[in-house]
């Protein structure tokens, strides 16, 4: 077993001390005025393993709805390659990958909405437990959160940052999950979610408000998420990302595939949790010796 997970597939990885990892240069005088937070694994661990779920299902839709002669090891391989490719966009971008691969198979596919109700329940099975466990106390909201996130969340607000949320999860299901995790206070009312009319929602769309309405060039602008999405939308604007690198399976793992997509997506700086918020928050603001403790070009945790 090894200490990191390096496939695309979240598992097997052991906790790591907080560390940060710098790619690309900091502005010298940070003015951020507002942060922009993804959800699943980069707060939430509550839906850790869904690929699990979502992979298999897709699978299975494409062995009983086509006569393909594809092993099943081929059709996992073509379908890990578009999922891992679309994550951070909503599900329904999948779903309707998923329906484009059947019809071109020769298959009659359903709507994608119902793929995603399928593959929704079968997730649900899946993490049921830990939101039973979060309803009544027999797990804690700790476990269930990346190492540091609610003193990082409390440091940002200290220094006047206005916290938003955003995720390609379904907009009813992160408010619950919002709630069972008590990030309510944090980010109310600016949570954003996906919607049926997956057309109305986008993080580029969030982005593009946080910028009007609070006023803020690109800048000012915190992103922080374990995606390619959020982190390549957010650098587009010339806003500052934390990569965050975790293994959702494992909570305070670090995932050297999601470093390598994080890398490709532009994102200024990596961390596999919060677990030094303040470090992080020091470095983030160029605090004097904060930039000091990290080494460039290192592989190994180096502050
Ligand atoms: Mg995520």
């Amino acid at each position: 077993m090894t200490a990191t997970n390096v496939g695309p597939l979240p598992g097997a990885s052991r906790p790591v001390p907080f560390f940060i990892r710098p790619l690309r240069p900091l502005p010298d005088r940070p003015a951020f005025r507002a942060a922009l937070f993804d959800f699943d694994g980069t707060l939430s661990l509550i839906r850790g393993g869904w690929q699990y779920v979502m992979i298999p299902m897709m699978v299975e839709v494409l062995r009983t709805e086509t006569a393909t002669t594809e092993s099943d090891e081929q059709l996992e391989a073509v379908v890990t390659d578009f999922v891992v490719r679309l994550t951070g966009r909503q599900t329904i971008y999948q779903m309707i990958q998923l329906a484009e691969e059947v019809k071109r198979r020769g298959g009659r596919p359903r709507d994608p909405l119902e793929y995603k109700r399928m593959y929704h329940d079968r997730l649900l099975e899946r993490i049921r437990h830990r939101l039973e466990g979060l309803r009544n106390g027999t797990i804690s909201v700790e476990e269930m959160t990346l190492p540091g996130t609610f003193d990082f969340l409390r440091l940002l607000r200290d220094r006047g940052v206005t916290l938003y949320l955003a995720s390609g999860t379904d907009l009813v299901y992160v408010q619950q999950e919002v709630d069972l995790l008590q990030l309510r206070p944090f980010f109310e009312p600016h949570i954003y979610g996906a919607l049926d009319q997956y057309q109305l929602f986008s993080k580029r769309k969030v982005i593009q408000h946080i910028l009007a309405t609070e006023r803020l060039s690109g800048e000012q602008l915190l992103g922080v998420g374990d995606g390619f999405v959020e982190i390549e939308e957010v650098a587009k604007v010339g806003g500052i990302t934390v990569g965050v690198a975790s293994d959702e399976l494992c909570r305070g793992g670090l995932s050297e595939w999601k470093v390598t997509r994080l890398r490709e997506a532009g994102a200024n700086l990596i961390v596999p949790h919060y677990g030094a918020p303040e470090k992080l928050v020091a470095y983030l603001w160029n605090e004097p010796g904060a930039r000091q403790l990290c080494t460039t070009n290192s592989t190994e945790p180096s502050c």
